[in-house]
Order: C-alpha cells, then structure tokens, then sequence
C-alpha cells in the first residue's frame, strides 16, 4: 500500500518539477501550461483506470479484471489473485457440497430437510420415491399436504421425535418408518425407511408363535382331559386301554411337531446343506418305494421308475427327507386303492427330476402358491387325521432351497398331483446302470426300463 502511494506520487512529482523548470527557464505563464498539461495527462490516466474498474465491477460476476499500467497495473494484479483465489475458493466449496449431496443421495434411506415451517428444502432421490414428491417442484411445500395419513400428522404436529412414527400407504413401500430430527434453529430432518419386508417378517414370526402354541394346545388339552379322567373315573380295563391308546396317539402328534420344528430350525440356521458328499441315488429311490409300501399297507399300489441311474452331490439325509415327505403325503392324499408312481430322470440339461405321482385327492390352484408356508394346509381335520403336522412341505422347501433346487407342483382336483423336485445340473452326475421296479400288477412302460427287486 505504501509503495502503491509512494509510486503514485511519482507522476504528480514529475509534472511539479517540469512546472518548476518551465519557470526558471521560459517564466510563469509556461510555467502555468506545464502544469495544466501535466495535471490534465495525469487525472485522464486515473479516470480511464477508474472506468475500468466500474466497468468490471458492475459486469457479470466472472468478467476478467481488467489490466491497466503504472500504480493500476499493481492494484489490478492483487484483484486479480484475489479474484483466483475466491474461484478456487468457490471450486473446493462446491465439491464438497457435492460430496455431501453425493452422499446423501447414497444414503439407502429417504432424507428430507424441512425449513422451520416445516417446507420441504431438500429432498434425496429415495426421499422422493418413498414420499411420491418430484424435486424441485415440490420444493417449499408443506410436507403435511404431501403426506396426508393422520398418524403423520399427528406426529408431525405433537413435535415428540424421540421414537420413529410407523405410517402406512397405499402405494410402494407400504409401511414406512419415519424418524424426525431436529437441526439448527428450527429445521429438521426427516428420515423415511422402507420397513414393509421387515414387517411382513415380524408379522411371520408371530403368527408362527401362535401357530406352534395353537398346535401344541389341541394334543395337550386332550391329554390333560383324558388324564383327569382317568384320575376321576372307576374305568373298566378296555376303556383305560382305549384312552391310553388315543394319548399315546397325542403324544406321538406332539412328537412329530416337535421334530418337524426342530428339524425345520435346523434347515433354516444355515444356506448349506453341512454334510455334502456324492451318493448313489438308485439304493435311496429303493429306500423311499420301500419305506412308501410300508406306510400304505398294502392300501396303495406304489410303482418306482428310474430312468437314468445317476449320483447326486447333497445331503442325502436331507434329500432322503424331503423326497420322503413327498412320498408320505402322496399316501396320505390318496384315497386307498389309489396308485402312486415315484419318478426319477435326468433331464435333457443334466439337471435331475424326482416326481411323486397320485391318484389322490388333488389341490385347487389358488391353494398351490401357499403350500410350502409353515402349517398351511387345503383340509386341515384330514391333514391331522392322517398325523400331518403342515410342515412337511416347508422342510422340502428349505432342504430344496440349499440345493439350490426347485419344486414344481402340478394338481387336479379329484385326479391326483404330481409334486417334482428339479436338481441343477451341476448337482447330478449319469450312471451307466438303468432300474425300474413296478408293482406286480401294473405294468407301466418306460423306454429301456429294467425291475430293480
Ligand atoms: P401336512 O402335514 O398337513 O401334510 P405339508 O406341509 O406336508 O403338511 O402339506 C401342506 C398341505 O398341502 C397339506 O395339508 C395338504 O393340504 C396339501 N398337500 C400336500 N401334499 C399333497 C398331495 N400329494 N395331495 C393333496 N394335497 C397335498
């Protein structure tokens, strides 16, 4: 600054001595013309310098400074680094709030900021799917008209944010959590959280406690009662007999629900069936037509086809499970008389199909989807009648889901189903021998086929 001063005197400084000079040598009045010269040259200089910066300083915001000579050239040049500076200054800013924009928009939650009045200010794109707003024209409106549901309303206007307000809505997501909180002066934060699926889950988990106690209560309170008969009542030894034989029968009902559950729980801690190895799969379809013959007593006629001898790479304790409890329901479903075929190929991409085929009472189609839900069941006095206890197909679902396997399900009220379990390829490995045991009776043609016992 002091420099600037000093260097500004030196025109002035100039213009004083030629008018000295101008006196000495040619007298007053050339005197007086140096200095008006002088003078006028110097105060042009300052007024073009001082237009120019006027004219930068009323233009447009990123106008070059402009340049200039003498002292002008030094004030001009310390604008012009501060100019640089404020851009950079401006540059580094505006990539931080981009970073923080960026950031809140990977938020995976609907962020919303409302201004004192409660206006939305800003919203992230999920904020504007989750609330159904379009940024920027819904900027500045209230959020209360956006999101009209009472219990929203009320929250918003009782102003107690310490837990989150669940809220409902017709469109997706369906269940909404919302969470305010509260910033600077009076604005504040709102928080949207898609918790449909958790809901759905929570929901799940109590009906399934209910279910379970429901199904342990039916046995118990029989068992309870006969007790108290049995404690109260002179009963003749046949008809003691008869109520010992009907509790054991409870008994064994409760058995079975708690070995499907802790089978089922089992299934579902873990993605990976635990013992995987490469088993044969002829002497387990041998297992399962044997075991299936011994649960019909000779009330079903019960045939095995196997197309294609093949290893498998599975738990085959747990396949043996589910494929048994495709079988035991196809006996179970099936009126006696009825016939009842299990199927095994490999299909045409290397992937492996076990069917079990009925004869029995068949599936209305809008029951199929829910089958494999825990404790679903079509006809639940004829599924308790026959000691089912609506897992079965659950733990098929889940042993399937470890290996990465489908079931298909294909029914006919009053014809019969036919469930199919469909192995990946990967999963399977052909075998050269081919075996095919059938029922003495029926003759069922299969191409190639040899009877395995
Ligand atoms: P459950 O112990 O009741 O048999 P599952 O989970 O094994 O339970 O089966 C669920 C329901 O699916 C059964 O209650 C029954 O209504 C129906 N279902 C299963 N298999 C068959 C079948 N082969 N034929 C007809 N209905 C069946």
């Amino acid at each position: 600054m002091k420099s600037a001063f000093r260097r500004g005197l030196a025109s002035p400084a100039l213009a004083a001595l030629a008018t000295l000079v101008a006196w000495a040598v040619a007298g007053p009045a050339w005197a007086a013309g140096v200095l008006a010269v002088g003078a006028g040259a110097i105060i042009l200089f300052h007024l073009r310098h001082l237009q120019r910066v006027s004219d930068w300083a009323s233009g447009p915001l990123d106008a070059e400074v402009p340049s200039g000579s003498g002292v002008w050239a030094d004030a001009f040049a310390a604008i012009h680094r501060r100019v640089r500076l404020r851009k950079a200054q401006q540059r580094e800013m505006g990539s931080i709030i981009e970073r923080f924009r960026k950031a809140a928009e990977a938020i995976p939650d609907g962020v919303l900021l409302l201004d004192r009045h409660g206006h939305i200010e800003w919203a992230n794109a999920r904020a504007e799917q989750y609330v159904g707003l379009a940024m920027p024209a819904d900027r500045g409106r209230p959020i209360v008209n956006l999101m009209r549901q009472p219990e929203f309303i009320r929250f918003m206007e009782g102003g107690e944010y310490a837990e989150p307000v669940l809220v409902e809505q017709s469109r997706e997501p369906h269940l909404l959590s919302i969470q305010v909180v509260p910033y600077g002066a009076s604005e504040k934060m709102l928080l949207a959280r898609d918790v449909t699926q958790l809901e759905a889950v929570a929901r799940m988990r109590r009906d399934f406690i209910a279910n379970v106690s429901h199904e342990l209560k039916t046995p118990l309170t029989v068992i309870a009662g006969f007790i108290e008969t049995l404690q109260d009542l002179d009963l003749e030894p046949r008809q003691r007999e008869r109520y010992l034989a009907l509790m054991q029968d409870q008994a064994s009902n409760m058995q079975r629900l708690v070995d499907d559950l802790l089978a089922l729980s089992a299934l579902e801690s873990e993605h990976n069936p635990p013992n995987e190895a490469e088993f044969a799969l002829v002497p387990l379809l041998l297992e399962l037509s044997a075991q299936g013959k011994a649960l019909a007593h000779g009330q079903h006629e019960i045939e095995l086809i196997i197309g294609d001898a093949a290893t498998v790479v599975g738990s085959r304790d747990e396949l043996a499970s589910a494929f048994g409890n495709l079988v035991s329901n196809a006996i179970r479903y099936t009126p006696p008389g009825g016939r009842i075929v299990l199927a095994w190929e490999v299909a045409a991409d290397g992937g492996g199909r076990f069917s079990v085929k009925d004869s029995g009472i068949g599936i209305a189609r809008e029951h199929i989807p829910r089958l494999t839900e825990r404790f679903y069941r079509v006809d639940r006095s004829r599924s308790r009648a026959t000691g089912g206890t609506g897992l079965g197909l659950a733990i098929v679902k889940h042993v399937l889901l470890r290996h990465q396997a489908e079931l298909e399900i294909d029914s006919e009220p009053g014809e019969g189903s036919t469930f199919t379990v469909v192995l990946p390829p990967r999963r399977v490995k052909r075998a050269p021998a081919v075996a095919v045991e059938r029922p003495p009776v029926a003759q069922a043609s299969t191409a190639g086929g040899e009877t395995a016992d």
